[in-house]
């Protein structure tokens, strides 16, 4: 009986205040206050993610690097231009819808008139290294030197104002937006 007695009631004790006491206190204390700071929490989380996915989204659509422009091209079989859009795998020469064969190179622009003043629509020049030429390309229209990405004639230099000089490109070159000067 003496024995047994003080390990009973040790045992109602601790049993009763690790049941009774904690869990009820615990369970209704703890998900009131902590269930409304989640929720501004994850309220807040998921409305960041958005803003920051669209507003990635946003500015990853525009420079959608696999979506060149058009760029100008010339037959070296008939000297036509024309525009295409560079591919991604796609070799040099191209097909020309002129030849209807692989001779279409990326043509070269030169903007200078033979006097010496620039024009806004380029002439095309097909480059003699495109056919293994080893020899500088000079422009069929104002005779100079035309050089890969060949640069602009320099800030200042005076427009051509004649129609025959403006419009001295080749025929496609009416569609081509003069963007570049
Ligand atoms: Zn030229």
């Amino acid at each position: 009986m003496a024995a047994e007695t003080p390990i009973d009631t040790e045992q109602n004790k601790t049993g009763d205040s690790v049941a009774s006491a904690p869990p009820d206190q615990v369970d209704s204390a703890k998900p009131s206050p902590l269930s409304g700071v989640w929720g501004i929490v994850v309220a807040m989380v998921l409305l960041a993610t958005a803003v920051y996915l669209a507003y990635q989204t946003m500015y990853t659509v525009e420079p959608t690097p696999l979506d060149p422009p058009p760029i100008m091209y010339i037959c070296s079989e008939t000297l036509e231009t024309f525009q295409h859009k560079p591919e991604v795998g796609e070799s040099i020469p191209i097909d020309s819808p002129f030849s209807k064969k692989k001779t279409g190179y990326p043509a070269e622009k030169c903007y200078w008139t033979k006097d010496g003043k620039q024009k806004l629509i380029p002439t095309y020049v097909l480059m003699n290294e495109n056919l293994g030429i080893k020899k500088p390309t000079i422009c069929p229209d104002c005779g100079r030197l035309v050089v890969p990405h060949n640069p602009l004639p320099p800030k200042g230099t005076p427009f051509a104002t004649n129609e025959d000089d403006v419009i001295a490109g080749r025929k496609p070159a009416a569609s081509q937006p003069a963007t570049e000067n």
